[in-house]
């Protein structure tokens, strides 16, 4: 249908990049990314009116998201011949659009497309040898200024290498390897880094990435303010495997809530830094003001809590949620990950499956009934039920009636 849609209109569409990576991988990837050869923007209304769904366009790309009713997802991009848009490095003469807009990709295994319209349908466009390197498990820039271009994709090859167990090509390192001595990394702060970085964050596993980083000496320009005192030291190394445990712990609960990675690792890498040195951080990589003051108060929190808990686990439930009721999930997590005893991870756990959601049993209605005036009261008094709740005195109805009383 895609492709007769564009054949109607017209153009050339193409699927490109990850999708065509994973298809050929036999993985599943539930996001499809579309380039065409003409107006990405005519071509997207014109797809939706064909499948349905909801479309938003960016006319200054001429790119598209189209959602469809069932939730799979498209992106359009236009593949434009512009004479301003090319590299300086390459021949003006002889490109098709999609092959300049393959070329521009980050690696060889995101390179390929597959032809959409009806008469070619299903033929693979592999213009840079990379369904070789997809066989050979390689990541693979196409042109040496490609880290130059854009420093984010050396996070991009990470990632890439740990989630799918590639291997970054020796030439590609060997560019990573310039791009750090020419200090490219550290002089861009670039958002795009940062979306990158917490790319790997979401990942399932994101610990290798995470060594992997450190190994490139690119935890310097990612937290330079860490070093000296940042070392990759198994206490390091031990705090980041406790958050990725607390994260599948919580993943597996099925809670319904949904958290966000990327706070928990981040915290857990800056375990051992100031709030000053995570509002560098922030500063850096343009993060919202307000989710860095989120992520410093969650810190701040959670390691004075850590302190405490690690002197002493409460003998009262009613003093555990007391203590733990003002962390967010990730700050909970984030405790997790730098408990230095079993049973401060098995306290907030007990907090987060059972704790935190004993209520009383009376209602506002049966307060009224006995005779009480809504308001300021009423809040005090839930609380010190749910307390006694928490610590066993009362179990029934009844019990808290009389316990009110
Ligand atoms: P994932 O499975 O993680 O979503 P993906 O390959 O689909 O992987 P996206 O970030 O969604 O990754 O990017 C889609 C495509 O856009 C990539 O396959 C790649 O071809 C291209 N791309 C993304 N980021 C860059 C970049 N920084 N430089 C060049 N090309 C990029």
């Amino acid at each position: 249908t895609i492709g007769e849609v564009a054949e109607d209109i017209g153009f050339k569409a193409y699927a490109v990049g990850g999708f065509v990576r994973d298809l050929l991988q036999k993985q599943k990837n539930l996001d499809l990314d579309i380039v065409v050869e003409g107006d990405g923007i005519i071509f997207a209304k014109q797809l939706v009116k064909t499948l349905g769904g909801r479309v938003r366009t960016h006319d200054r790309f001429k790119t598209a998201n189209i959602t469809l009713a069932n939730g799979f997802k498209i992106d359009v991009a236009t593949a434009r011949l512009e004479y301003y848009e090319y590299p300086a490095a390459l021949p003006t003469v002889e490109l098709s659009s999609i092959k300049l807009d393959l070329y521009r990709r980050d690696f060889t295994i995101n390179a390929m497309a597959l032809q959409l319209n009806p008469a070619l349908f299903g033929t693979l466009i592999d213009f840079f040898s990379c369904q070789n390197d997809l066989k050979d498990k390689l990541i693979k820039v196409l042109h040496n200024l490609s880290f130059v271009e854009d420093p984010s994709r050396i996070l991009r090859a990470v990632r890439f290498e740990k989630r799918m167990d590639f291997k970054i090509a020796r030439h590609t390192e060997r560019l990573i390897h310039g791009a750090v001595k020419m200090d490219l990394f550290g002089k861009t702060n670039n958002p795009r880094i940062f979306t990158e970085l917490k790319q790997i964050f979401e990942e399932e596993n994101p610990i290798l990435a995470i060594r992997r980083l450190a190994d490139l000496e690119l935890f310097q320009f990612l937290w330079p303010d860490l070093l000296p005192n940042l070392k990759i030291d198994r206490r390091f190394l031990h705090i980041i495997r406790q958050a990725q445990q607390a994260i599948s712990w919580f993943h597996l609960l099925y809670l319904d809530e949904p958290i966000e990675p990327w706070r928990v690792y981040l915290l857990a890498i800056m375990a051992r830094s100031r709030p000053r040195q995570i509002e560098t951080f922030c500063e850096r990589f343009q993060i919202h003001d307000h989710i860095c003051r989120e992520l410093i108060i969650q810190k701040l929190t959670a390691d004075e809590i850590g302190n405490k808990l690690y002197g002493r686990i409460p003998e009262k439930n009613s003093e555990i949620n007391q203590m733990l009721k003002n962390l967010t999930n990730e700050g909970l997590l984030y405790l997790m990950a730098i408990a230095r005893k079993k049973e401060i991870k098995k306290t907030v756990s007990l907090y987060v499956t059972s704790l935190r959601n004993v209520q009383s049993l009376l209602n506002g209605d049966d307060l009224k009934k006995l005779g009480y005036i809504p308001g300021e009261q009423f809040k005090k008094m839930f609380s010190d039920i749910t307390d006694a709740r928490l610590d066993g005195l009362v179990k029934s109805r009844e019990d808290e009636k009389q316990f009110i009383l």
